[in-house]
C-alpha cells in the first residue's frame, strides 16, 4: 500500500515540474524540433546499423540470402542484392555500415549539442527567474528561511537538473524512442521471438517499482542534507566575527561533521540502491537474451529464420533493453533531479505577500505627511505587535521613538518601508493610503540608516550612489561630505575608488554608517526612518553621527528610533511605544510636565544612567 501510494504521489510530482518548467521550454521550440529531429534520425540509423551484419551472413557467408518474404520493400532488396557478387555484396555491406554509423554519429552530435543548449538556456532561465523571486520575496519568508538553503536552491539544486536535463534526459529519450521502434520491426521479423523478449519486461517493471520509492526518497533527503550542510557554513562563514570571538569554531565545525557525516550515509544508501538496481537489470537482460538465443536459434535450425536474422533480432534487443540500463543508470540522478526541480519550484510557487496591487499607481513626489491609523499588525497571528497605533506626523517634522526594547519600534519602520502591511488600519503618506502606490516608487522615496551597515564589494563611490545609480560623482561628493565621510574616504588608498572588502570589514562601524548616512542622503528623499543609527557607537563617532543625521534631516519627515533620549529633546513629537500602544506622546517638555514613564526614563538618564535599554524596560508606570 505504502509503495502504491509513493508512486502515485510521484507521477503528480513530476507532473508539477512539467508544468511549471514546460514554458520555458517552450520558448526553445525550434531547437526542440531540430533535436528531435536529429534523434529520430539517430534511431532510425540504429535500427538500420545490424542490416549490414545480416547481408553478410545470410548473403555472403551462407549465400542464401531471401528476402521475398518480408513485407514493404522485401522483393525490390532482394532484386538488387540478387544481382551482386558476394564479394561486392560484403563491400557494399561494410561501407554502408561505416555510413551509417557516420550518420548516427553526427546527428547524434547534433541532439547532444541541442539538448545541451536547451537545458543550459532553460535552466539559465529558471535561475535568473528563481533569483529574482527570492529577493522579492517577503521578509517574512527570509526571516524564516536558511540562507544557505535559498542558495543551494538557487545554484546547486539548478545545476543538478541542468546536468540531468543534459546528460541524462537525452540519452533515456532517444533509448525509448529506440525501444520503440525496435519492437515493432522485433515483431515484423518474427512475433513469437518478440513475445519472448518480452517476458522479462515485468521482472523489470517490479524490480524498479520496488526501489524506486526508496531511491526518490533518499534523493530528496540527499538534497536537503546538502542545504542544511551549505546553511550550516554559510551562516558561521557570514557571522565569522562572532564565531571567532566567542570561540564557537568547534561548535559549528561538530554541527558541520554531523550533518556530513549523516549525508555521507544517505549517499552511500543512495548508491547503493542505485547499484542494486542496475546490477539486477543486467541479470534479467541476460534473461531475455537467453530466452531469444534459445528459441531464436530453434528457429534458425526449423528454417524460420536465417541466422543473419537472428542477428539482427539479438542487435535489437541490446538495444532495446537499453532504456532499461539507462533507466536504471541515471535513475539516481533523476531523482536527484527531481527533488531538486520539487526543491526550486516549492520557492517560485511562493508568492510574495506584499505586492503591487493591481490597480497601484506609482508615488508622486512626496511631501512627507505620514500618518498612522488605527494600524494592527502581528508577525504571528495572534500574537500583535502595534494593537490600534495612530501617528500623525506633518512634512519635516522629527519624531523620535522610544519605548522598552522589542516593543515595536522597528515594525513601525518595517510598515512604512512596506516590508509588511497592517492586518488592520492603514499607513497613509500624504493621505493616500500606502498600499495604493507601487512598492518600488513608494521605497524610493525614504531613506534609511539602520543600526549596521552593510557594504558592498564595490567601490566607495559605488557604495554610496546604490542610493541612486544615476547619481555623478559631485552629487556622490557632496554627500560623502554631509555624511562627514568625505575626509575618510579621500584617505583610503584609491579614495572614492577604493573597494571595500566583503562585508565591510575594512572601514570601523562609524565609518560604515557614515557611508550608510551618504547614501540615505543621495536619495533626497522626503522621508528619513533612522533605526538606533549609533547604538554602539563611541562618542566622537556618535556626535559625528548625529551631526551629520542632523543635516540629512533637514526639510525631511524623519523618524528616528533610539533609546538615547537627547535625541529627543529637538523632537517634534515623541512616541512612547509600550505594550503595543501608544503610551505617551508629545514634545520633550510636554512629556516632563507629563511627568509620566518618559519623563521618568529621562531622570534615570541625566542621573548619569548609561546604559538605558535595562532602564526603559523597567521604567515605572504613570
Ligand atoms: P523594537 O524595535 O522595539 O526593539 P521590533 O519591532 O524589532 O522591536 O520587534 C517587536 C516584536 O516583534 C519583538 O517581540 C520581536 O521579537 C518581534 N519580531 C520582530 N521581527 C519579527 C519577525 N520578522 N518575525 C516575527 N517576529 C518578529
Amino acid at each position: 500500500m505504502a509503495r502504491a501510494k509513493n508512486i502515485a504521489e510521484t507521477v503528480p510530482k513530476l507532473a508539477r515540474i512539467w508544468r511549471r518548467f514546460w514554458p520555458y521550454t517552450r520558448k526553445q521550440l525550434h531547437i526542440v524540433v531540430g533535436s528531435v529531429f536529429a534523434v529520430t534520425i539517430q534511431v532510425f540509423m540504429r535500427l538500420l546499423e545490424p542490416w549490414p551484419l545480416k547481408f553478410i551472413f545470410d548473403g555472403v557467408i551462407f549465400q542464401n540470402l531471401n528476402m521475398r518474404g518480408f513485407p514493404l520493400a522485401g522483393a525490390f532488396v532482394q532484386s538488387i542484392v540478387g544481382s551482386m557478387t558476394p564479394l561486392t555484396l560484403l563491400t557494399v555491406s561494410v561501407v554502408a555500415l561505416v555510413v551509417i554509423v557516420g550518420i548516427r554519429a553526427i546527428t547524434w552530435y547534433y541532439a547532444n549539442v541541442g539538448f545541451a543548449i536547451i537545458g543550459t538556456r532553460v535552466t539559465t532561465e529558471i535561475q535568473n527567474d528563481l533569483y529574482q523571486h527570492v529577493q522579492r520575496l517577503p521578509l517574512s519568508f527570509h526571516t524564516k528561511a536558511r540562507g544557505g538553503d535559498l542558495i543551494v536552491r538557487i545554484i546547486a539544486d539548478i545545476s543538478m537538473i541542468r546536468e540531468v536535463v543534459v546528460t541524462a534526459a537525452l540519452p533515456l529519450f532517444a533509448s525509448i524512442f529506440a525501444l520503440v521502434a525496435m519492437f515493432v520491426v522485433m515483431f515484423w521479423l518474427n512475433s513469437t521471438l518478440a513475445f519472448v523478449s518480452l517476458i522479462v519486461l515485468p521482472l523489470f517493471w517490479l524490480s524498479t517499482r520496488r526501489i524506486m520509492p526508496d531511491i526518490t526518497e533518499t534523493s530528496r533527503r540527499q538534497r536537503t542534507k546538502q542545504s542544511a550542510i551549505a546553511s550550516t557554513a554559510s551562516e558561521s562563514i557570514g557571522a565569522i566575527q562572532v564565531v571567532q570571538a566567542l570561540s564557537l569554531e568547534d561548535r559549528f565545525l561538530d554541527d558541520f561533521r554531523s550533518e556530513n557525516k549523516a549525508n555521507l550515509g544517505i549517499e552511500v544508501r543512495g548508491a547503493r540502491l542505485a547499484a542494486r538496481l542496475e546490477r539486477s537489470l543486467d541479470v534479467f537482460i541476460a534473461l531475455g537474451m537467453s530466452l531469444v538465443l534459445y528459441f531464436g536459434t530453434q528457429f534458425v535450425l526449423s528454417g524460420a529464420l536465417t541466422p543473419g536474422d537472428l542477428l539482427v533480432f539479438v542487435a535489437y534487443l541490446r538495444t532495446a533493453y537499453r532504456p532499461f540500463q539507462d533507466f536504471a543508470k541515471y535513475t539516481s540522478r533523476l531523482a536527484k533531479a527531481a527533488a531538486a526541480g520539487e526543491r526550486v519550484i516549492d520557492v517560485m510557487d511562493r508568492t510574495p505577500d506584499i505586492r503591487d496591487r493591481p490597480d497601484a499607481v506609482p508615488a508622486p513626489l512626496l511631501r512627507g505627511e505620514v500618518r498612522f491609523e488605527h494600524v494592527t499588525f502581528a508577525y504571528e497571528p495572534g500574537h500583535p505587535v502595534l494593537s490600534d497605533v495612530s501617528i500623525h506626523v506633518t512634512p519635516g517634522q522629527l519624531v523620535v521613538l522610544v519605548g522598552p526594547s522589542g516593543i515595536g519600534k522597528s515594525t513601525v519602520a518595517s510598515l512604512l518601508l512596506r516590508l509588511y502591511d497592517p492586518q488592520a488600519g492603514q499607513v497613509t503618506f500624504d493621505g493616500q493610503d500606502i498600499r495604493r502606490f507601487k512598492i518600488e516608487s513608494l521605497r524610493q522615496q525614504l531613506s534609511v540608516v539602520l543600526q549596521d551597515t552593510l557594504l558592498f564589494h564595490a567601490t566607495a563611490r559605488e557604495n554610496i550612489a546604490f542610493g541612486a545609480p544615476n547619481a555623478d560623482p559631485k552629487e556622490i561628493e557632496a554627500c560623502a561630505r554631509l555624511a562627514n565621510a568625505h575626509e575618510f574616504i579621500m584617505a583610503l588608498p584609491l579614495g572614492y575608488d577604493t573597494v571595500f572588502g566583503e562585508r565591510g570589514v575594512t572601514l570601523s562601524r562609524g565609518q560604515r554608517q557614515r557611508i550608510a548616512i551618504a547614501r540615505a542622503a543621495i536619495r533626497k528623499a522626503p522621508i528619513l526612518i533612522l533605526d538606533e543609527p549609533t547604538t554602539g557607537l563611541d562618542e566622537e563617532n556618535e556626535r559625528a553621527i548625529f551631526e551629520a543625521l542632523g543635516r540629512l534631516a533637514l526639510g525631511r519627515t524623519t523618524f528616528l528610533i533610539t533609546h538615547d533620549l537627547r535625541q529627543a529633546v529637538r523632537a517634534n513629537l515623541i512616541i512612547y511605544l509600550d505594550g503595543g500602544r501608544v503610551d505617551e506622546a508629545g514634545t520633550h517638555a510636554e512629556l516632563l510636565r507629563k511627568d509620566g514613564r518618559y519623563a521618568a526614563l529621562w531622570r534615570l538618564q541625566e542621573a548619569g544612567i548609561t546604559e538605558p535599554r535595562e532602564e526603559l524596560a523597567d521604567a515605572p508606570a504613570s
